[in-house]
């Protein structure tokens, strides 16, 4: 039956294989077995109960805590063409009834009920004339006392269960403490239940800790970077939810606010235009997110600090459920401490002593100069099992120090005056870094003498520099977004002045080198225009079907598009989130967009080579494999792309071939490292010194300056050139 799930999983979903824990709960619940299922937010969990409800032949009944989680899941399966409904107070009576008569009719695979609406009479005994074979509660730490939305109807289902003695019960939570797990089983009778429990590492989430400053600006230069995003920040009280929303509504920006101040009808307004992408940016107390299953929340800030690392945990949780690469920016200030020591105070006894543990557990965090994955996931009971993550900003060393920038402030304002003082910064940057797009080609830009020398910085530290010299006045703005230079920027290019600033450098390393945001080589080199035509095409199917946009396809699959350029519905069917039905249904509109643009810029498709052809192939071999490939030229980030997997497993796999005596191409080593020579030559040293085996000693040998990624190439480098 686990091959059924897997051909459901790609035919259906578009995906090419389960993600850890997934295939062994299906499998569990398959057999009839209960199982208990913990992944984080994003972890996958829905999979576990809806692939086997399509696989049963009765129905699978879903008791969901909240109106908006059962309205997302039944849009989501509607554009699967799955038959999915729910029951619950939100409907029409006429369309309430029309739901009973589908179920009744053994029409629908999943009906998702609030467990008020399961305890009804009329409810109960309607299921007892049907077919039942699975039982799931989602968010179910909702029935333990110990979790931290309990809801005490959760508790009498049990009883329930028992008029369903052939249904399997599958219960679901993103909660890790172990107390509300065994709560859970017991409430449940999950007796010889098995249960699914994955990492609570959300390793793409960038997490980064500031010192609040100026924290209104610091928000700004943050955001500017980010126009087209999807974000949530969150802050301590109403009125500077208030404030904040309006500053942000001024400058531009999409943006609502939400707090318990607000009407229901407007919190759901709200709630409503942010999840369907006509709002990108929700200013929010902590009340706003519960209910919120939106994928494509590219940040979360915290304006305040949060209550509590489990807060702050859950928080930034609402980022990047669909696993890109998303930022969670936390301003830190030493007023936010007084302030939470301030409502600490006015606490007693035993709850002021819980509550003063949270905060210096979360100053701890806040604090701690090692990868913060360790204190955080050590919060849940879990270990961190690398030294680094690459993904905070302690592993990047992402400083805030005030820096000199001014040759780039030299070479930005140069830029302007060569291009007469008569473009937007987004033009200058593309000169600056030598963009062979039509506008530049046009205007013959490509022919002076600033074109392409900008190439050390990136384009958003390139934006980044444009606002910071706009607010200190070197440059100002005129009319349509044109540049013009001040006074105080000609001081800079006659050397009289100097320009200081701090930059939000998490994309950045130091040295000017280019850290990529992640290691996929598509999401760092998508086809950007694309992806935002792509979008408003989403935008209007959604919008048609009366549903969220990430319901017709994921920002993934949009992106995969935007790297792949597939020219026809096969090629698109490769692609990750794009399933048969999704296929038919919406390939059409996104192809057309896709040819349009590919033949106006001279594109060509690319291909993605299907991971099903790697599979087959075992463990024993692939290293050979991937070691071959690289040493006909391939390069390691390719091979990584390709099949699937961290550069750091292909480092594994070419370990292991040069272990078993092979040799490595060095020049493909070296194209992979992005130290410069004075560096590897350090590490060179290092290794020689004390072992190129053990790279700890290595590290630390080094200050810790240089990352594992970097020492894991170099130690292949040097035992490939030690041979
Ligand atoms: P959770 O309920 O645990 O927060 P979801 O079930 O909403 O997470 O899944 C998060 C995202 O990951 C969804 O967009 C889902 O379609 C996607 N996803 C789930 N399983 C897989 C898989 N095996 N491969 C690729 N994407 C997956
Ligand atoms: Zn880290």
């Amino acid at each position: 039956m686990i091959n059924r799930a897997q051909s459901i999983l790609k035919e259906t979903f578009g995906y090419d294989s389960f993600r850890l824990q997934q295939e062994a709960a299906i499998t569990q619940v398959l057999d009839k077995k209960d199982a208990l299922v913990i992944m984080p937010t994003g972890g996958g969990k829905s999979l576990c109960y809806q692939i086997p409800a399509m696989i049963f032949e009765g129905m699978t009944i879903v008791v969901s805590p909240l109106i908006s989680l059962m309205k997302d899941q039944v849009e989501q399966l509607r554009e699967y063409d799955i038959p999915a409904v729910y029951l619950n107070s939100s409907l029409r009576p006429e369309e309430y009834d029309y739901n009973v008569k589908r179920v009744m009719r053994g029409d629908i695979k999943l009906l998702y009920l609030a467990p008020e609406t399961l305890m009804m009479d009329r409810t109960r005994e309607m299921l007892k004339q049907l077919q039942i074979d699975c039982f799931t509660i989602d968010e179910a730490h909702c029935i333990s006392e110990w979790g931290h939305d309990f809801r005490p109807e959760y508790r009498q289902m049990t009883e329930f269960r028992k008029d369903f003695p052939e249904a399997v019960c599958i219960a679901l939570t993103a909660t890790a403490t172990p107390r509300v797990q065994e709560d859970i089983k017991q409430s449940l009778n999950l007796t010889d239940s098995e249960a699914f429990i994955s990492s609570f590492d959300r390793s793409n989430l960038f997490l980064k800790i500031a010192d609040k400053k100026d924290p209104e600006n610091q928000l700004l230069d943050f955001l500017y970077t980010r126009k087209n995003q999807s974000g949530i920040i969150y802050c301590f009280s109403r009125r500077q939810v208030d404030e904040l929303a309006y500053l942000l509504d001024q400058e531009g920006y999409s943006v609502k606010p939400y707090h318990a101040g607000l009407n229901s009808r407007e919190r759901s307004i709200n709630q409503r235009e942010f999840i369907r992408d006509d709002v990108r940016i929700i200013v929010a107390t902590i009340a706003f997110g519960m209910g919120i299953n939106k994928p494509n929340v590219r940040f979360v800030v915290h304006f305040d600090m949060p209550q509590n690392i489990e807060s702050y945990y859950q928080q930034i949780g609402r980022a990047g459920r669909d696993g890109l690469r998303s930022d969670c920016i936390l301003l830190f200030g030493y007023s936010d401490t007084q302030k939470i020591k301030y409502f600490i105070n006015q606490k007693s006894g035993n709850e002021k002593e819980v509550a003063e543990n949270h905060l210096k557990e979360l100053v701890k965090y806040l604090e701690s100069l090692d990868c913060r994955r360790k204190p955080l996931l050590d919060y849940f009971g879990e270990t961190y099992p690398n030294d680094e993550c690459g993904m905070c900003d302690n592993c990047l060393s992402v400083d805030d120090d005030v820096e000199d920038m001014t040759i780039q402030a030299q070479k930005f304002m140069s830029c302007m005056i060569k291009s007469e003082e008569s473009f937007g910064a987004g033009h200058v940057i593309d000169i600056l870094r030598g963009s062979k797009n039509q506008k530049v080609l046009e205007h013959e830009h490509d022919q002076i003498s600033t074109y392409g020398i900008g190439m050390e910085w990136s384009k958003d530290q390139w934006t980044q520099l444009s606002r910071l010299l706009l607010r200190q006045n070197y440059i100002s703005k005129g009319e349509y977004g044109v540049l013009v230079m001040e006074d105080r920027g000609h001081q800079v290019l006659k050397g009289n002045e100097n320009v200081f600033g701090t930059m939000d450098r998490t994309d950045v390393a130091i040295d000017g080198e280019t850290i990529v945001r992640t290691s996929s080589d598509v999401e760092n080199n998508y086809n950007e225009e694309l992806f935002e035509l792509l979008r408003v095409k989403r935008k209007e199917l959604a919008d048609a079907d009366d549903v969220p946009p990430y319901a017709i396809f994921p920002d993934t699959t949009l992106i995969e598009m935007a790297y792949y350029f597939p020219q026809n519905k096969d090629a698109l069917e490769a692609l990750y989130g794009v399933g048969k039905v999704k296929k038919e249904k919406f390939g059409d509109s996104f192809i057309g967009i896709i040819k349009t643009f590919t033949a106006e810029h001279d594109i060509m498709e690319r291909q993605k080579s299907l991971q099903k052809k790697i599979k087959k192939t075992t463990a024993t071999e692939k290293h050979q494999i991937v070691a071959e490939a690289f040493n006909e030229g391939e390069s390691i980030k390719l091979l990584a792309e390709e099949h699937g997997v961290k550069e750091v497993t292909i480092l594994t796999h070419l370990k292991k071939y040069l272990d078993e005596g092979n040799d490595l191409r060095l020049d493909g080593l070296l194209q992979a490292s992005s130290l410069s020579d004075r560096q590897r030559d350090q590490v060179m040293k290092a290794m020689d010194e004390k072992s190129p085996l053990m790279l700890r000693p290595v590290y630390d040998l080094l200050n810790k300056q240089i990352g594992y990624d970097e020492l894991r190439i170099m130690q292949l480098f040097y035992l490939a050139s030690k041979k």
